[in-house]
């Protein structure tokens, strides 16, 4: 759709909120627990904290649960049902599973809706990483528990005015005023906010009554402030050049001495994405479960046979990078890293993506001088 703006005051923008969550949304806001900033449910405008500049995790988990049940099972005598939490109880009494499409196959009609959530006040970062990820979970296979979540997900964001050190959302194709994946960007000024409208969703929320479209006043494009001009520090091009030539650079080995292979870096992440599939259960009933998982884990790739093809903690955090900087964006012409800064804010050994990514460029430029 085209993009429409509007200005909304403060008091305003509270009321909006209030009302969003008065018309049973699930209203998600970073808000503080004991000290840190998630990403939590409020059930009024005064509960969000929006002075931080990022939570201590992203909004991931609203799209792929750190823990997710696919289906259940319970058998009795030759009689197995299936439960499938996205329809209703499949092949009921029934064997053959199949009868009925199988698990993750039915009918768009036929599945529960799962609830409209409003993330507000998420940071540009934390949103682009939303259709950066719908990318791996319709590829080869459409990820109807992702999807779903996804389709009902709005998300109303606030340009950031200072990044921290961290930070290098405008490296990884963004930037602090980025409205890449939200369906309103919010820029502080005038009498509270500048409101962006990017998608049809976005517009719904406006309109969701004519209480909430009389709080919004339309503008004229030209009187929406003007992005600064955000500089990028290195070129991540040359990042990803450095790895399509580099896989045995000493450089991983020694660089990642230090990491103790704790997966802070990937569970802190809002791209990645990386899960394992169990069944828990006995012999009578049980579910099938995906958790998050992660490539820094030794056993993450470790075979049946003993033999493990990532030996060190440099062999693991360099798929890490090839992941995010060299394969991805071979296949979907999208870096799998937003520039939130987060993996390098909460390592314990202090490791920072930001300097790695800006050393290979360098190292990359300097080999082709
Ligand atoms: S958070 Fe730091 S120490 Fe932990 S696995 Fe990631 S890079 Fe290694
Ligand atoms: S790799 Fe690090 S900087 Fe990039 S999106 Fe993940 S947590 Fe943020």
């Amino acid at each position: 759709m085209e993009e429409k703006y509007y200005e909304i005051s403060s008091d305003n923008i509270e009321k909006f909120v209030n009302n969003l969550v008065a018309q049973n949304n699930e209203v998600i806001a970073p808000k503080d627990k004991d000290g840190d900033t998630f990403y939590d449910k409020i059930n009024d405008f005064k509960d969000a904290d929006l002075n931080i500049l990022l939570s201590k995790l992203s909004f991931k988990e609203y799209l792929l649960p750190k823990t997710e049940t696919l289906f259940e099972y319970s058998i009795s005598g030759s009689n197995i049902n299936i439960l499938d939490p996205l329809e209703n109880t499949v092949g009921n009494g029934e064997t053959d599973v199949s009868a009925n499409g199988g698990i993750g196959s039915g009918s768009e009609s036929s599945r529960k809706k799962s609830v409209k959530r409003i993330i507000f006040g998420s940071r540009p970062c934390d949103a682009g990483a939303g259709p950066i990820m719908e990318k791996v979970f319709n590829w080869d296979y459409k990820d109807e528990f992702f999807n779903e979540k996804f389709k009902n997900l709005y998300i109303i964001s606030i340009a950031c005015v200072q990044p921290d050190n961290y930070c290098f959302c405008t490296e990884a194709q963004l930037s602090p005023e980025s409205s890449y994946g939200s369906d309103i960007l919010l820029k502080k000024g005038g009498s509270g906010y500048y409101a962006k409208v990017i998608t049809e969703k976005g517009l719904e929320l406006i309109n969701s009554s004519s209480e909430n479209a009389g709080l919004f006043k339309e503008i004229p494009k030209e009187t929406f402030p003007a992005d600064k001009d955000w500089k990028a520090a290195f070129d991540i091009k040359k990042t990803q050049g450095f790895l399509d030539k580099n896989f045995t650079s000493g450089y991983f080995q020694e660089k990642f001495l230090s990491c103790i292979g704790c997966g802070i870096c990937t569970y802190t992440c809002p791209t990645c994405h990386c899960f394992d599939i169990q069944d828990e259960g006995t012999n009578e009933k049980g579910k099938r479960i995906r958790n998050w998982d992660s490539c820094q884990f030794g056993i993450f790739t470790l075979h049946t046979s003993g033999h493990n093809p990532r030996v060190t903690q440099g062999d693991r955090y360099r798929q890490r990078l090839m992941h995010k900087f060299k394969i991805y964006n071979e296949k979907f012409n999208k870096y799998l890293c937003v520039g939130c800064g987060r993996c390098s804010r909460n390592c314990p050994e202090d490791i920072d993506l930001k300097e790695i990514t800006s050393e290979l460029s360098l190292m990359e430029s300097s080999a082709g001088d």
